[in-house]
């Protein structure tokens, strides 16, 4: 007869000494435990800061547990490893981080065989990616510019134009975060004792809602184009001033944003327009010239007085930021149709000036070729997204044909949604479309019955088609009068 007391109090013992063992694998303990020196801020050798967590008051909750692993795990094998870039920015400003990344002393391999869910990537640089479930840490080691590595490392190769192609050359933390691009992004966090280090002053920029490029602007810019898109970003997102050096130089850099790869700015468009600030993100472009560079065509059709093109672009920014205030989604795929509308009307007006005889749709589709490979040329589209970006505009020709079943099909269609959105947008930036999104709007609540009554009369914009009528064959019939 087994002893029922003892089984329970050694499962209870097991289950004790698990739940020690866990709290100590993930570090959770000492994120809780460890308070910090409430000392003042120190400078430290080389203009070093060190900020107590006293006086920047990031509450530790906020900091993102499967971060943290992944530091203590990096501590525990004597190296470094700290917090750093936006997720700190973000977190001083009081805004949630997008993403949380580190920095630390391992090289990729030796951060590699601490982590069994690590995984190596490198397109430009080596960096280490540990997955949780769906959450990504990306782990970095301290890297130096180009121009700042000691002998025998491996050198960065950079173009004619100044543009690093390749950068793994490993660093110190302090050569780390003089690569790194606004010194509001140059800040990490030491989970040792909560402290920030700052090695470029971006504590105090942050404070002052600065933003301020490390080192010589210029040939910032020079070594990566982004850097100006990533300018324009920050000061839209976080509604910072851009300090004059650090501002001065980017119209006339600009045109440097040609030997950007279009992937790389897909994903930027993306951060700029699509992550709550898309308006703002906007205006900083244009106000740096920037804007031509990421959408030409759309930039050309600015000049048209037929359209209201730059109403319909900021109103498709502002719907797009109030959806993701929102926590509702949104898809690249309605950005670009909007964006492209009115150039895929002019380029269709200019396929029909120059004499193509193609019915609409067709024209459409050839238009849409046209604009959709010229874009690509700045921009990536993936096919995920070009692929309904051309339903969306198809739509846009179909929706005015609504009689008998067609406007019930036309709402089954898998775009719809998006194709009213930008019905709606059409109209409302000042298209006269005779009130059709009105009547869109009313016709997805209605009844049947008040369907049925809201259906138009058949429109005369197609010739009507004769019906031949067959001669109906009449039965043998004795001729009349006989
Ligand atoms: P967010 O994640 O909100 O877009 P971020 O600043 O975290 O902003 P990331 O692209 O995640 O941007 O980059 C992480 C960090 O890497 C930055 O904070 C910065 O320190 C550094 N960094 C990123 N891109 C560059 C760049 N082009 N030049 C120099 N440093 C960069
Ligand atoms: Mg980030």
């Amino acid at each position: 007869m087994p002893n029922i007391p003892v089984i329970i109090i050694a499962i209870l013992a097991a289950a004790l000494v698990a739940w020690i063992l866990l709290r100590k694998r993930t570090g959770a303990a000492r994120q809780a435990d460890v308070s910090a020196p409430n000392a003042p801020s120190e400078t430290l050798e080389n203009g070093r800061r060190r900020i107590p967590e006293s006086e920047h008051q990031i509450p530790r909750r906020y900091l993102d547990d499967n971060a943290m692993k992944v530091v203590y795990r990096l501590e525990d094998a004597d190296h470094e490893g700290y917090l750093v870039g936006g997720c700190i920015r973000d977190l001083l400003r009081g805004l949630k981080p997008k993403d949380f990344d580190i920095a630390t002393s391992a090289h990729p391999e030796e951060a590699e065989e601490l982590f069994r869910r690590g995984r190596l990537i490198g397109r430009r640089f080596k960096l280490l990616h540990v997955r949780f479930g769906r959450e990504v840490i990306e782990v970095a080691t301290f890297r130096a510019s180009h121009d700042q590595g000691e002998a025998g490392r491996e050198q960065a190769r950079t173009a004619d134009t100044g543009m690093i192609l390749r950068d793994n050359v490993y660093g110190t933390i302090e050569e780390d975060a003089l690569r790194r691009d606004f010194t509001v992004n140059a800040l990490y966090y030491d989970a040792k004792d909560h402290s920030i280090l700052d090695f470029a002053g971006g504590y105090d920029d942050l404070k002052n809602n600065r933003l301020r490029m490390i080192g010589d602007a210029n040939a910032r810019y020079r070594e990566d184009p982004v850097r100006m898109l990533r300018a324009a970003r920050f000061a839209a997102k976080l509604g910072f001033e851009i300090e004059s050096d650090t501002a001065e130089p980017i119209r006339e850099l600009a045109p440097l944003m040609r030997n950007v790869s279009p992937a790389r700015l897909f994903d930027e468009v993306l951060k700029l327009l699509q992550s709550g600030h898309g308006e703002a993100s906007y205006r900083q472009l244009q106000r740096f010239g920037l804007f031509q560079y990421l959408f030409p065509l759309t930039d050309q059709a600015l000049e048209s007085d037929d359209y209201p093109v730059e109403t319909l672009l900021i109103n498709a920014l502002c719907n797009t930021d109030r959806r993701l205030a929102q926590n509702k989604s949104v898809t690249p795929a309605f950005l670009f149709a909007a964006l492209l509308w009115y150039p895929l009307q002019l380029r269709m007006r200019e396929l029909e000036a120059a004499g193509t005889d193609l019915p609409p749709i067709p024209l459409l589709h050839e238009a849409a070729n046209q604009v959709l490979g010229e874009q690509v040329k700045c921009t990536a589209i993936p096919r995920r997204f070009s692929t309904p970006v051309r339903e969306i505009w198809e739509l846009q020709l179909r929706l005015p044909r609504r009689q008998g079943k067609k406007a019930d099909q036309l709402m089954e269609h898998p775009r719809f949604r998006a194709a009213y959105d930008l019905l709606l947008l059409r109209e409302n930036s000042g298209e006269d479309l005779g009130g059709l999104s009105q009547w869109w709007t009313d016709y997805q609540v209605a009844n049947p019955v008040s369907r049925r009554e809201m259906m138009p009369e058949e429109q005369s914009d197609r010739p009507k088609r004769k019906r031949r009528r067959r001669p109906r064959k009449r039965p043998n019939q004795p001729p009349q009068g006989e």
